[in-house]
């Protein structure tokens, strides 16, 4: 199954079953079901088969807009240095350890929306990914159990902002500024696919800049999410972005920034792709005031 978030016009947010095409709401089709990826993810075995009859679509996804799937997750987490050609071109060698950083919920934003180039940095950068979903509350699990702990994968792209992430020993702040978390257009949910071997690139204004294999990952997605659960309680609909293959823009010499009009396009295999303009951080935020507007 693919599941989006979407709204009409200015409508409100909506969950919906698609085909990659076409669109059904959930809640109009089978009474009672919710109408929250968290809410539906938390509850899925309750729903799942119900949603599985969903086989005609109402919309075309053209005429709507698509909101990140998760559109306010409970935590979001990336991990550095996850492929080795990535790791090697960023002057590393593999990690021995996973290197986690986070990046804040409000960094969060639709498959086709606009990210912003800060007024603070001309040093904005792609980072193709994909994303795992996760499906089930969990601590301490092993390899297995986490396998079967994802709920779903997306396409994502962990914009970052180079000298802010590297400035100092914290990615934090580098990697959460608002509208760089951009993922979707959908969650694949696990059953519908094996993730472990899928091709993923990148494109700026259409020129191939990374291009790699999931199979590439130094950690998996299952030794990803055992791991982060040694330390902490995942909770369905969190978000981990898995890591970047090599091509980055600040890895080329000349480095190559992200500039307004440019074009971000990911896409990964069987989970499908995500299209980002670039746009100057608009008016509305730059004045420094309080009640910002979102
Ligand atoms: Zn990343």
């Amino acid at each position: 199954l693919k599941l989006v978030t979407f709204s009409r016009s200015s409508g409100p947010l909506t969950l919906g079953v698609t085909d990659g095409v076409a669109v059904t709401a959930i809640a109009g089709r089978i009474p009672g079901a919710p109408n929250d990826m968290i809410a539906l993810i938390d509850r899925w075995p309750a729903w799942q088969k119900q949603l599985e009859t969903i086989t005609t679509f109402d919309y075309p996804l053209r005429e709507l807009r698509l909101h990140a799937p998760v559109p306010r997750p409970g935590k979001i987490f990336g991990i550095g240095m996850n492929y080795a050609d990535h790791a090697a071109e960023a002057g590393g060698e593999p990690p021995k350890d996973q290197i986690w950083f986070s990046k804040a919920v409000t960094a969060v934003t639709g498959p086709y929306d606009p990210v912003e180039r800060p007024i603070v940095s001309h040093m904005l950068d792609y980072e193709g990914e994909l994303v795992v979903v996760v499906g089930k509350r969990c601590r301490h699990v092993s390899a297995a159990q986490a396998l079967e702990a994802i709920f779903g994968y997306s396409v994502g792209n962990d914009v970052s902002v180079r000298d802010w992430q590297l400035r100092t020993s914290q990615y934090v702040l580098g990697k959460s500024f608002d509208t760089h978390a951009p993922f979707g257009p959908w969650i694949v949910t696990a059953d519908s696919i094996d993730a472990r071997d899928l091709e993923i690139a990148t494109f700026v204004n259409g020129e191939r800049r990374q291009h790699s294999r999931t199979r590439q990952l130094i950690f998996d997605c299952a030794a990803q999410i055992a791991h982060l659960s040694k330390a902490m309680t995942l909770e369905p609909g969190d978000v981990i972005f898995t890591g970047t293959p090599a091509g980055v823009g600040g890895a080329r010499k000349p480095p190559a920034w992200l500039q307004r009009g440019d074009v971000v396009r990911v896409e990964i295999e069987g989970v499908g792709a995500i299209e980002n303009p670039i746009v100057d951080e608009p008016a509305a935020t730059r004045q420094g005031k309080l009640d910002t507007p979102r």
